[in-house]
């Protein structure tokens, strides 16, 4: 049962959306009053920005690709959901001044796995064709680099690890942009498994 001053109840987001009233005619029952459509959130009209942008809060937020597009091996790429450093399940691509690129997956802080490629080019533990280029294209100084998110997966259902997804969508990633041809940093064995 609703009291007296519960009568107007402005629910908001950001913007408000929709308000209630009572009505006079049947008890207690709320009516909607109005309704914004302009206002409304949900998962299709989200007011989350989207594009890349840095968490503020790691050492590689001045390497992250900030913001919507991205183009890369004659690609012309719209990202279309919200990703920072910090974002898990993603596919990526870490691309280097020259032009050169490299595409991955991972299910942890995007921002470590390129913390993962930086060091491999010291270690030389990694992605044999990215570092290498590192190493004889920029004498090994990994400011040449730079991050992004493509494409975040959905949250895993069922208590799945969302690992075959990854897979699946890195692949057809690296089919897409060529990332085994001239420009791309990607290994041909990577692909064996898919091809
Ligand atoms: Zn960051
Ligand atoms: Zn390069």
């Amino acid at each position: 049962m609703l009291k007296s001053d519960e009568c107007l109840r402005e629910y908001t987001d950001r913007k408000p959306l929709i308000t209630f009233k009572r009505c006079h005619t049947i008890k207690d029952k709320l009516v909607r009053s109005r309704f914004k459509e302009t206002g409304v959130t949900n998962w299709l009209t989200s007011n989350k920005p989207t594009g890349n942008y840095k968490c503020g809060d790691c050492s590689f937020c001045a390497q992250i690709n900030q913001g919507k597009y991205l183009v890369f091996g004659g690609i012309h790429h719209t990202v279309r959901q919200f990703i920072n450093c910090r974002t898990k399940y993603v596919v990526y691509i870490v691309t280097c001044s020259c032009g050169h690129f490299y595409i991955g997956k991972t299910n942890r802080p995007m921002f470590e796995r390129f913390r993962e490629h930086v060091n491999s080019v010291r270690t030389g533990k990694g992605c044999p064709k990215l570092i290498n280029h590192v190493r004889e294209q920029h004498g090994s100084d990994t400011q040449c680099l730079r991050f992004a998110g493509l494409e975040l997966i959905p949250a895993p259902k069922y208590g799945g690890d969302g690992h075959r997804e990854l897979l699946r969508k890195e692949a057809a990633w690296i089919i897409r942009a060529t990332a085994i041809g001239p420009l791309g940093l990607n290994d041909r064995n990577e692909m064996n498994a898919f091809i």
